[in-house]
């Protein structure tokens, strides 16, 4: 049986980050939440903190050593005193972990891309959760202390789809089947265009249908082939503003 370790940063006495109403235990503990519904009986999880509970690092460090487990996650959010500072990064010890690093920042990056967030790449960062033998990364889910990204932070769809990407990149990982769950949640929504199917932008187009950019025709197609308006891309370009305030 395949056994994974969830961290999710801080807790109890200990909140992490709080910035703009939101304290970082609490996010930490709904996507590690998310994230274990998503992979539901798939394999086994083993947590090192069990709903708002004190671990010391090192005890989280512990746990994970004893584990033996195929790979760890410890899951945080950033936070700097400056308002300006934004994205998403990932870090591993030295060359330890880069496998899972590569594997999970990447599939983790392109849902955050749909939020417009920005890549602060792969780092390396000695951590002492992460220095044991298992295969782990710890994650920084956006900053805390960043107004724009504490709105997605406080958002329970936000962090809902953010746990599946997870699953679904570590499922991927351990090559588990992810029964019918999809890498990009943008496909959990309704998207049946007649006209798309097979088309070279399906993708894409499910992608912007999806997340509300552009829409269809009301007899159901979306005439991917049509020529767009400088008036239509106004909208849409308005649509993407709009998103980045
Ligand atoms: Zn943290």
């Amino acid at each position: 049986m395949i056994l994974i370790v969830l961290d999710a940063g801080h807790g109890g006495t200990d909140p992490g980050a709080v910035r703009h109403g939101l304290q970082e235990k609490d996010i930490n503990r709904k996507v590690v939440d998310y994230v274990k519904e998503y992979l539901g009986k798939k394999v086994t999880i083993l947590e090192t903190r069990k709903g708002d509970e004190t671990v010391a690092v090192i005890n989280r460090r512990n746990i994970i050593a004893k584990s033996k487990a195929d790979l760890a996650i410890s899951f945080h959010c950033n936070s700097v005193k400056s308002d300006l500072a934004h994205g998403f990064e990932t870090f591993r010890r030295f060359n330890h972990g880069r496998e899972l690093q590569n594997f999970i920042h990447d599939r983790v990056y392109r849902f955050l891309q749909s939020h417009l967030i920005t890549d602060r790449k792969k780092k390396v960062g000695d951590f002492i959760v992460l220095n044991t033998l298992v295969p782990s990364i710890l994650v920084e889910n956006l900053f805390i202390s960043n107004r724009k990204e504490s709105q997605l932070l406080g958002r329970d769809s936000f962090l809902q789809e953010l746990g599946l990407v997870y699953a679904n990149g570590i499922l991927e990982f351990l090559k588990i089947p992810s029964g019918g769950a999809n890498i990009n949640p943008a496909d959990y929504k309704e998207v049946n265009m007649k006209d798309i199917q097979g088309h070279w932008a399906e993708e894409e187009i499910k992608r912007v249908i999806a997340e509300g950019l552009m829409t269809g025709f009301s007899d159901g197609t979306f005439k991917p082939d049509e020529a767009l308006t400088r008036g239509q891309l106004a909208a849409v370009l308005c649509k993407l503003l709009d998103r980045s305030k």
